[in-house]
């Protein structure tokens, strides 16, 4: 069974283990990069890395970065009074060197991913959704402000009233992306934050017009109880003008869906077939038991 799942950070890697770890699927993890940025001069690539590293079953306890990764290049900076409020790790700093360096050399972000990927033996294929310079900014407020300074430096505490994604319209669908979505046997929406992680990807003209072609499109509902279980989804949907709770979720992708997958008594929404299980990845074995779930 072929897989193609549009994933955001740590509820898309979360699933994406998950889809790995079963024999029959093949799988492809299209990564949204709205949320890359300079930071200490490094070219970040949270969602990428989130994937990789959870993938790999080395992520950090809070879903990012490495897993006991040491910050002592974040104390000395901290000592000349930089502002260390991004955490990059010690590991988690020497990918993000890797890529700069690459990145610099003019290898586009595809072929680094890719390069990474295989260091870590990732039975599946890890595409950024483009090559190309996609940005998301945040309306607030305070006026329009880039991710992560809404994300990390605010501490997403502001209320998002507009979302815009700078590059989008000549952004071009990385390669193999386009392949991956024609060719799947089910694409699924992991349960990310939709406005914010997977609009991004959707904001790329050829990705969706391979995605309005597709046999099936699945989305997870990241609200469990109607929350978020991390991060702001349900207050971006809110203040952006969506129903409250799945129905918000379904609203947010409109038309492109066919089934939306929900935790056990959830709200469903109207429209569209609904399927319930539980939701809740907390570790690897209940990754596999929502992919196989999906999967048949
Ligand atoms: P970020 O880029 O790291 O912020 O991550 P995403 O956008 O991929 O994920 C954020 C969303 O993941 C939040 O809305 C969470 O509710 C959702 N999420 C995280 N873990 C799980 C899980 O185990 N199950 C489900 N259904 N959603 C999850
Ligand atoms: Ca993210």
């Amino acid at each position: 069974v072929k897989v193609a799942l549009l994933s955001g950070g740590v509820g898309g890697a979360r699933l994406a283990r998950g889809f790995s770890a079963l024999d029959r699927v093949d799988l492809t993890v299209v990564v949204n990069v709205g949320d890359d940025e300079r930071v200490y001069g490094l070219a970040v690539s949270p969602d990428l890395d989130t994937v990789v590293y959870t993938m790999a079953g080395m992520e950090g306890g809070q879903g990012w970065g490495r897993f006991e990764d040491t910050f002592d290049v974040m104390k000395h900076l901290s000592v000349y009074g930089a502002d260390t409020t991004f955490r990059l790790g010690d590991a988690d700093l020497a990918t993000n060197l890797y890529r700069t360096t690459l990145l610099d050399q003019g290898v586009p972000l595809s072929e680094i991913t890719r390069r990474i990927a295989a260091t870590w033996n990732l039975n599946a294929t890890i595409l950024p959704a483009t090559d190309d310079q996609l940005r998301t900014e945040v309306e607030t407020k305070d006026g329009w402000l880039s991710f992560q300074e809404y994300f990390v430096f605010r501490k997403h505490v502001d209320e998002v009233v507009g979302i815009r994604f700078a590059g989008a319209e000549t952004s071009r669908p990385g390669p193999k992306v386009v392949e991956a979505i024609d060719a799947a046997d089910l694409v699924v929406i992991a349960p990310s934050n939709p406005p914010l992680s997977i609009w991004p990807i959707l904001n790329i003209a050829g990705i969706t017009g391979a995605l309005a072609e597709a046999k099936r499109v699945v989305a997870v509902s990241p609200l469990v109880g109607g929350k978020a279980l991390k991060g702001p989804a349900d207050r971006v949907l809110a203040s952006l003008g969506f129903s409250p709770g799945n129905q918000g979720v379904a609203e947010a992708y409109g038309d492109l869906l066919d089934v939306i997958v929900v935790h056990h008594h959830d709200d469903p929404p109207e429209g569209l077939t609904v399927r319930r299980t539980d939701t809740l990845m907390p570790d690897r074995r209940a990754s596999i038991r929502l992919a196989r779930f999906l999967v048949e």
